[in-house]
């Protein structure tokens, strides 16, 4: 494990020194099986493999979970070393945001951080691109991986990394779900055991939706509508359910080949997101235009 960037970069320098790729996998800890499939894929595309754990508050807002996001340093740290990632970087705040953090040079990313999970969680994004953009900076990668599990978010990095001209590639990860389909999440911890029964409902709707958009049904608003009137009988509180273009999350136009259906609902303390992508491959060019 390194907290500190001048160890960081030593790191970087030597392995740089012979000619290899270097791949980041950004986390808030507390990993999961999801967290490392993100780790094979990196190991994939690259020839060393950053971690990188920090739980970042800019990206919490009033009266969210910044505070109670469950911390597993010591587990974290043991499965990685069995996952063989070559380092973990925990940084300290100061560290990420050295002139404080209402000093802090942002990056935003309009228009698609202000719809779904960015409307509802004002300012998230601002904070999720800001703090990537840093540890872009620190660790300086030729790799970067996301999970698809927070499809929105990989869209916007990648949407940030485009409109940059930031010189690396950016990888989704398939979500990694439990054997009853619910997407791995470290919130799913917020669940009581009677709710964890009923959070498997999510993905199954996502995924019966899915089938009827396979299966040619158009008629967009109706099928969000009756999926969101399912998930309230199973005592969901949905915050919202959407048919979308893969791409840019835009109402689908007639043409549109690749589609995503993207939810996110409440369940007693915890928040749950997912999605299913139809019709395209997360990492080719047939998404990205
Ligand atoms: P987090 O620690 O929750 O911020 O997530 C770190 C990375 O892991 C993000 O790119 C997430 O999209 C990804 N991730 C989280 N859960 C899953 C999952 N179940 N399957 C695949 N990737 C995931």
């Amino acid at each position: 494990m390194i907290r500190d960037k001048a160890a960081l970069h030593k790191q970087l320098a030597e392995w740089r020194h012979d000619g290899g790729r270097v791949a980041i996998v950004p986390t808030m800890g507390n990993l999961h099986a999801g967290h490392l499939s993100l780790v094979r894929l990196a190991q994939q595309n690259a020839e060393r493999v950053v971690v990188t754990l920090f739980v970042n508050p800019t990206q919490f807002g009033d009266g969210e979970d910044f505070e109670a996001y469950p911390r597993s340093l010591k587990r974290d740290t043991r499965s990685l070393e069995d996952a063989r990632a070559d380092v973990l970087f925990v940084p300290d705040i100061e560290t990420i945001y050295p002139f404080g953090i209402e000093n802090a040079t942002r990056v935003s990313v309009p228009g698609l951080t202000e719809i779904f999970c960015g409307s509802r969680r004002p300012g998230h994004f601002d904070g999720v691109t800001s703090v990537v953009m840093r540890l872009f900076s620190i660790v300086q990668p030729e790799v970067a991986v996301f999970g698809q599990k927070d499809y929105q978010q990989q869209l916007i990095i990648r949407r940030m990394a485009d409109d940059l001209s930031l010189p690396l590639k950016i990888v989704t990860a398939p979500t990694v779900r439990e054997a009853d389909g619910l997407a791995m999440s470290s919130r799913n911890a917020y669940l009581s055991d009677e709710e964890r029964q009923v959070a498997p409902a999510l993905y199954q709707t996502l995924h019966d939706v899915g089938e009827k958009l396979q299966a040619g049904e158009r008629s967009h608003a109706e099928l969000e509508d009756r999926a969101t009137q399912s998930l309230v009988e199973s005592r969901f509180c949905p915050e919202y359910f959407a048919i979308r273009q893969a791409i840019d999350l835009k109402e689908p136009d007639l043409d549109c080949s690749a589609f995503v259906v993207l939810a996110a609902v409440r369940l007693g303390k915890a928040r749950l997101i997912d999605n299913i992508v139809l019709g395209g491959n997360l990492n080719s060019n047939e998404l990205d235009g």
